[in-house]
């Protein structure tokens, strides 16, 4: 009995060296029990691509039209938080940096290419090492094998909306051992799976921690079949930007120098960009959207933008109401199991999805409504219900938040820091960080945007669209945004070289110089990237001519890609 022989003798030189009281908070706080008593378990939800402005808790135009009353029941029993952000808008690098706490220039998962080591998988590996049991269910979407979580049940890649099939662990290698949901939706079939997790397989000894993720509400939407009448007869409210016709929005990066490049930089709801838009993927993918042998030759461009635009956002709002739903049976069984109170459950998505704003579809920008993640905390035993906070929050923060409420170790290799404080107070400690850095590396790869590098800050966001791929090459005119988001928070209005804003523009260049160089996105990664940065670094008349020199060269090669057939671009993954 090696082991009880152990224990004794640790027992002999406690009472030998400490007083009972000092033991027994030694013994509590290596088992991570924080003064509220037990480490909570803790289920982290996050769906794919469900921006916040589509839950009704954050308000907006869709809140009426489409409730999500199940996630909204955390903003009322617990924290909303306002400005959470992900550093590089697009599904597996977010991923990636919730899992290891770190900017994707460190753990190395740039773009959709991205992988995690099982070494790396930081968060899975640290809640086990302090005594979590751990499960990972749903969409994965690293590649690698979720090795650092006790239990997985995960889709292979993007998976399927009906008749899902899951990666479970096995004999065979990672990857080989499968089993199906036939006949199911995979929202229904996630939550199954967790429910079933939670019901037979957790060790009632042991705090959880499950990562509980959702396929939806992902493009190209597919809802579960009963949802199909819903929102059926409803006109979906309007961002006022869908029309692009904000002409101060934007800037030669994405207009080109004289609106040349519009049609060409970003996918579009309605026919503005002719290489791909959801005017032409929509009409066949859901006919029953679209008027009976809808020919677009036939409607104006308003009558088409509007029916794509409506298409979209209803067969999006079908999975997110499967979404909520599917949550209300989560929590039902929670409550039931009388595990509500000792769970912190914790709402979010990989990032955000303009929904029709500028006439955008996708992620990818870093304008607010793809920057944007929704994050929602219920802990009751220290968050305090409706608490609020603007705080700047990043995706790197998730890790070491989680861990600091477990008691476990956050490793050094963890770039992010936690804001258990702000959960458990609500008051931001003087030297919380006061900007969210952002960089999307995948140059013009899928949906025709820029790579990009930019700061957040509460009250305004630069952008630099750089232009360029990983090797410097594919280029598209650089350029430079501004926004006051106070005064203009949908984004229509880039100040960039208006004499009145000539200050904020020079001090928020020199934090973006700073926090690029305190994240380590020093540009050591890719040289020859880094070089076209700082070429276009400083804004100048003589920039601006090449930035148009180049916005005509890019123009050619678009148009000669378009004749070719409309192909895809050369896309930008990572080496
Ligand atoms: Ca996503």
């Amino acid at each position: 009995m090696p082991l009880i022989g152990d224990i004794m003798l640790l027992r002999t030189f406690f009472f030998c060296h400490f007083h009972y009281p000092v033991i027994v908070f030694f013994i509590l706080t290596s088992l991570g029990v924080t003064a509220q008593g037990q480490p909570p378990n803790i289920i982290y939800i996050m769906s794919d691509d469900h921006a916040a402005h589509a839950i009704s808790a954050y308000g907006g135009r869709l809140s009426k039209i489409a409730p999500t009353p199940n996630i909204d029941r955390l903003a009322q029993e617990g924290a909303l938080f306002q400005n959470v952000f992900c550093t590089n808008s697009i599904c597996s690098p977010s991923r990636a940096c919730v899992l290891t706490g770190q900017y994707n220039h460190v753990n190395g998962a740039f773009d959709l290419s991205g992988r995690v080591k099982p070494e790396n998988q930081t968060l899975a590996r640290e809640m086990g090492r302090a005594g979590y049991q751990t499960a990972m269910v749903g969409k994965w979407h690293l590649k690698e094998e979720p090795q650092a979580f006790d239990y997985y049940c995960v889709l292979p890649g993007q998976g399927k909306y009906h008749d899902p099939e899951f990666r479970v662990q096995g004999e065979k290698p990672w990857g080989k051992n499968t089993i199906s949901r036939p006949g199911m939706h995979v929202t229904d079939a996630i939550t199954d799976i967790s429910l079933e997790w939670l019901k037979e397989k957790r060790d009632p000894n042991k705090p959880f921690f499950l990562m509980h993720h959702y396929k939806a509400p992902h493009d190209y939407f597919d809802n579960a079949a009963r949802y199909e009448s819903y929102l059926a007869d409803v006109a979906i409210p309007e961002p006022d930007t869908l029309w692009h016709r904000d002409e101060a929005f934007g800037s030669i990066a994405t207009r080109g120098g004289h609106d040349e490049l519009v049609p060409h930089i970003g996918t579009s709801i309605g026919s503005r960009n002719p290489r791909r838009s959801y005017l032409r993927d929509l009409p066949a993918r859901y006919p029953a959207e679209f008027p009976r042998n809808f020919d677009p030759q036939n409607f104006s461009d308003e009558e088409n933008t509007r029916l794509a635009y409506n298409a979209y956002l209803k067969k999006f709002l079908r999975c997110v109401k499967g979404i909520d739903d599917n949550l209300g049976r989560l929590f039902a069984y929670l409550e039931k199991e009388d595990l509500l109170e000792n769970t912190m459950i914790i709402y979010t998505a990989d990032q955000g999805f303009m929904l029709g704003e500028h006439d955008y579809q996708d992620k990818r920008w870093m304008y607010e409504e793809s920057q944007r993640m929704p994050f929602l905390v219920r802990y009751p035993k220290s968050v305090q219900a409706g608490l609020r906070s603007d705080a700047i929050i990043e995706n790197v923060d998730f890790a070491p938040t989680m861990l600091d409420f477990a008691g476990a170790k956050i490793p050094d290799t963890v770039q992010g820091k936690s804001f258990r404080s702000i959960l458990e107070s609500g008051v931001e400690p003087d030297d919380w960080k006061k900007a969210a850095y952002y960089r999307y590396w995948m140059h013009m790869a899928h949906h025709d945007n820029p790579a990009h590098v930019g700061l957040r800050t509460k009250t305004h966001k630069m952008i630099f669209f750089y232009g360029c791929n990983y090797d410097g090459g594919y280029r598209t005119p650089p350029g430079w945004e501004l926004y006051d988001l106070i005064n203009d928070p949908h984004e229509t209005t880039n100040l960039i070289g208006n004499p009145k804003h000539r200050s904020v523009e020079k001090q928020l260049k020199e934090q973006l110089a700073k926090l690029r160089n305190e994240v380590g996105d020093d540009g050591h990664h890719y040289p020859e990237c880094e070089k076209v940065i700082q070429e276009f670094w400083e804004s100048s008349e003589k920039n601006h001519k090449k930035a148009e020199k180049i916005a005509q060269e890019f123009l050619s090669r678009r148009l000669g890609e378009l004749k070719d057939g409309n192909r895809s671009p050369r896309t930008s993954q990572g080496p």
